[in-house]
């Protein structure tokens, strides 16, 4: 696969979805963009002779070969992004797949085992706060009935969101045979972060998902004047805040794992007037589940006390959690030696594959990022190491089905 190659059909993406100057996308999942970048995907299937079908939960699928058969080997990733995210962060492993078969067909193979493309719906969890909830949902491990009550920040529920794109929200739920059908799944993604930089290598093979997860800090105080208050007398949610956020990058730096909060609400958010409540949501991760439990405990520890020093209340709730995901040893073996040796190593974000990997055998690919940077319009590959990153996926494919 040549980078013009990649370069021609990945610029076709690119104009959806994209938001203002800074070059950054807003694609949040059943809004108009993701639409219109589910109708890209539909397109670019058709015009490949594959068969494109979607499950109840909305989440896309294109077969080269019989879409009913057993054990068949599947690739993809997602189309949706965070607010002002970056390009490549799912998409990369979309495009990636439509060129792999591509390569494939070129290299005149012909698979024993049928070859699906996913594209999973809201894995980022940016609109409706669940992180990999097209996956999580098809697996059930996800209930339904609770996802269809999920809102967004404009208090639109999925279930509204979906039937505003046409789409049935009482399909939502598990899928046991479409699963069952599935007999390895190898997402490739962009890596997020610098370790194949360091490594001089386009592509790696993940070894596992670190523990994370999300939860919900609400504040509460007493709203008042910010001119007459006496500082003596102020029940302050948002210094109880700042003490969290404080004691979460300390904690995370202490226990050598991440801590984030990067999102916050204040109520009513006026410059001259005490807060009465906020709202921030901590992101925890950690390379082992003890360390992440210890992480939490101590920030949710550290923010009671310095509420009961500040005359406020503090609640934490967990909205997310996922486990470590140890990848598949085999499979990761088997297509590290079929790739050249390719290097091995962990990832601090997760992934549909981290969801799929507790049902079939799962594996995933990492392309070189420069920047570093995921999640923001930073986040880059050139387009030669994407064409190496199509080929090592067509390799793996190849290994895997024919
Ligand atoms: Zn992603």
């Amino acid at each position: 696969m040549s980078p013009d190659r990649f370069a021609a059909l990945w610029r076709s993406l690119l104009p959806i979805g994209r938001a203002g100057r800074d070059g950054g996308y807003v694609r949040h999942s059943w809004a108009a963009a993701d639409l219109e970048c589910r109708e890209w995907f539909a397109e670019e299937a058709l015009d490949r002779n594959l068969t494109v079908d979607t499950d109840g939960n909305g989440n896309l699928f294109a077969w080269w070969g019989d879409p009913t058969a057993a054990d068949a080997v599947v690739t993809g990733s997602h189309l949706d992004s965070v607010p002002h995210g970056g390009a490549y962060d799912g998409p990369l492993g979309v495009v990636s797949g439509l060129l792999a078969i591509d390569e494939l067909r070129e290299r005149g193979v012909t698979p024993r085992r049928p070859i699906g493309l996913v594209v999973f719906t809201e894995e980022e969890g940016a609109r409706f706060g669940v992180a990999c909830l097209g996956s999580r949902l098809l697996t059930g491990a996800m209930d339904p009935a609770r996802a269809r009550k999920l809102t967004d920040r404009d208090g639109v529920s999925l279930a509204e969101a979906m039937a505003r794109a046409d789409a049935d929200p009482d399909r939502l739920g598990p899928d046991p045979a479409r699963l069952g059908r599935i007999g390895a799944f190898v997402e490739l993604h962009i890596e997020q972060g610098r370790a194949l930089v360091d490594l001089d290598a386009p592509v790696g093979v993940a070894s596992a998902i670190w523990p994370h997860g999300r939860w919900r800090m609400d504040f509460t105080g007493e709203a008042n004047h910010a001119g007459t208050t006496r500082m003596t007398d102020r029940r302050d949610p948002m210094v109880t805040f700042a003490a969290a956020v404080l004691a979460a990058n300390e904690e995370a730096r202490r226990q050598d794992a991440h801590a984030t909060v990067g999102r916050v609400e204040a109520t009513p958010n006026a410059t001259n007037a005490i807060a009465s409540t906020v709202a921030a949501w901590l992101d925890a991760r950690a390379a082992d589940e003890a360390t992440l439990e210890s992480l939490v405990d101590a920030v949710r520890r550290r923010a009671d006390e310095r509420a009961a020093h500040d005359g406020t209340g503090f609640a934490l709730t967990p909205e997310s959690e996922s486990p470590t995901v140890e990848f598949d040893t085999a499979l990761r073996d088997r297509i590290a030696a079929r790739l050249g040796q390719a290097p091995v190593l962990p990832t601090g974000a997760g992934h549909d594959a981290g969801v799929l990997a507790a049902h079939v055998p799962t594996a995933m690919l990492f392309v070189r990022n420069p920047t570093g940077v995921s999640h923001a319009p930073a986040e880059y590959a050139s387009d030669a190491d994407c064409a190496l990153g199509v080929n090592a996926l067509a390799d793996t494919l190849e290994e895997l089905a024919c």
